[in-house]
């Protein structure tokens, strides 16, 4: 089983992972972070693949992938 890990220090929320990441396990937070960004989260279901998409699309390098 795979999952991702969200600095969500680094996010800017730009949301490309959200839109990229093809089983929809990720979504935009409701919190900000110290920039005053809203940062992404994962949704921990067990379906991520560890396909990577989310963490070669996110600008910032705010995405693990644990595989
Ligand atoms: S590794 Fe793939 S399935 Fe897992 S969160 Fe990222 S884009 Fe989604
Ligand atoms: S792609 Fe990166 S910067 Fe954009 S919302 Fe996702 S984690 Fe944040």
């Amino acid at each position: 089983m795979a999952l991702i890990t969200i600095n969500k220090e680094l996010c800017k929320g730009c949301e490309l992972c959200v839109h990229f990441c093809p089983k929809k396990v990720i979504k935009m937070s409701d919190g900000f972070n110290a920039k005053g960004y809203q940062y992404s989260s994962y949704i921990e279901n067990g379906e991520c693949t560890g396909c990577a998409l989310c963490a070669k699309i996110c600008p910032d390098v705010a995405i693990e992938v644990w595989r």
